[in-house]
């Protein structure tokens, strides 16, 4: 999809863009592995394509059944693990089983994928060898350090099996033999280490992994350079590939990396409005709308509230106004660095601030349970202006199983708003009634 916008644009206004939606990808990646510090509940079950259909179906309820060195068991624990996830209890065996298999595993942002491939290394690894056994690709820098703190994590107590990070700025000399038995890393680099510096022997790896592929197509070259580091490797390598999400195109890369693969994948909870109570307000124009929401304030202070705006520069002045009326709200906006907002979303969990203003962009992906009240102070809509209908029930949608009633206000200030509502109502095929903000009595 990128690869087409790329091919059309023209100004440097397109290309701006499409460098912001690229770098967006990867900085969503970063943001929630940073803000997921506990594990993603889900209901749905995991669904496995075994490569050999006849073979029995392995899973684990237990670290203790994988049979793990008593120092990756100790670690796994000690990073407060009692169970495998949904996904690992799949994977953990397949990835560990003798011979080698390859697996492609796709399950959403915080269910466990990268301890499940960084447990697989770990236990791959043959210390007494110092040379490269494990490489693992990501496609940042930011994301490979990210990997990287897991591995040091999890191998705490197994000091005789080093890591090396392949990422721009960590200079070595050509033909410099690498002693480190798991090496972490952006593509570019990886490839370089490989073939022009010859640091990496890539015949004498025998486990690649691929991390979020998704991102990593999203970026152009990585896919190019990924598909070149792969063929260097022997073939009896184990080759493994984590995806968030799934489309076409992630598939198609898949295919071409993973030969004969194991297929594990886990749906998303589905997102559904039957909890929801949804309400629109009118008025003229945004300060109307700003008045509407200051009268509206402390019904939904009751709760924690999340107020999208379109742009940032209307999510900047809201908070802002919101601020000199005296009220304690946090923004979330786009010029941040992931850091920041991951500051934001920390402390907006832990309930320091109940009111969070962002931008869509900006909050796409990140799921923060206790929200209870959205307000659209604008309406979510695509590139030509209709109804964004995917956005909106991602931003009010609760999961079945985190049913909690909730509440969305939308405001409107224009027939093209109003003309947004009604897509809205008529897709999902509820009403959405009309809320008078001088009697709240319904809402509270
Ligand atoms: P993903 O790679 O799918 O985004 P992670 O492996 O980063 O998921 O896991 C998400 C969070 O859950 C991390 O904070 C991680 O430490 C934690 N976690 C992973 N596996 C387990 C487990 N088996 N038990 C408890 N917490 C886990």
């Amino acid at each position: 999809q990128l690869d087409c916008i790329v091919c059309v644009a023209k100004t440097s206004e397109t290309w701006s863009k499409i460098i912001y939606i690229k770098e967006d990808k990867a900085a969503q990646s970063l943001l929630n592995k940073m803000i997921h510090t506990s594990l993603v509940n889900t209901t749905n079950q995991v669904e496995v394509l075994q490569r050999d259909p006849n073979s029995p179906l392995y899973s684990v309820k237990t670290f203790e059944e994988l049979r793990l060195k008593d120092k990756l068991l100790k670690g796994v624990y000690d990073m407060g693990f009692n169970r495998p996830s949904k996904i690992q209890e799949n994977a953990l065996p397949m990835m560990l089983a003798e011979p080698p298999q390859n697996l492609i595993a796709q399950s959403q942002s915080g269910t466990g994928k990268t301890a499940a491939f960084v447990l697989a290394m770990l236990s791959h690894v043959d210390p007494t060898n110092k040379w490269a056994q494990c490489l693992c690709i990501a496609p940042t820098y930011e994301l490979a350090l990210q990997t990287g703190k897991v591995i040091e994590q999890m191998g705490k107590f197994y000091p005789e099996v080093k890591l090396a990070y392949a990422i721009r700025g960590n200079k070595l000399d050509r033909g410099a033999k690498l002693q480190e038995q798991i090496v972490i890393g952006t593509p570019g680099t990886v490839l370089d280490w490989c073939s022009k510096l010859k640091i990496i022997n890539p015949k004498k790896i025998s486990v690649f992994v691929l991390d979020e592929a998704d991102v990593m197509i999203a970026t152009q070259g990585h896919q190019d350079q990924s598909i070149r580091i792969q063929r260097m490797l022997p073939k009896e390598c184990q080759m493994l590939l984590f995806s968030a999400t799934f489309e076409d195109s992630v598939w198609k890369f898949a295919e071409r990396v993973v030969p004969d693969p194991n297929i594990i994948k886990l749906k998303r909870e589905e997102e559904t409005l039957d909890t929801i109570k949804q309400y629109y307000v009118l008025c003229s124009d945004k300060e109307e709308k700003f008045t509407a929401l200051c009268n509206i304030y402390g019904a939904i202070t009751i709760a924690q509230a999340m107020i999208f705006c379109h742009t940032r520069r209307t999510a900047g002045w809201l908070a802002a106004e919101l601020t000199k009326e005296g009220h304690v709200v946090a923004l979330l906006s786009g010029e941040m660095t992931v850091e920041q907002r991951a500051t934001i979303i920390e402390r907006f969990r832990e309930g320091k601030e109940k009111v969070l203003v962002t931008t869509n962009v900006c909050s796409r992906g990140i799921d923060v349970e206790q929200v209870s009240v959205v307000i659209n102070f604008d309406l979510p809509m695509d590139k030509d202006g209709n109804a964004d209908n995917e956005t909106y029930l991602h931003r009010i949608g609760r999961t079945g199983r985190f049913g909690k009633r909730g509440l969305a206000v939308n405001m409107i200030d224009s027939k093209h708003s109003m003309n947004i509502l009604n897509q809205i109502e008529e897709h999902f095929n509820k009403k959405i009634n009309k809320l008078d903000t001088d009697d709240l009595d319904e809402i509270e």
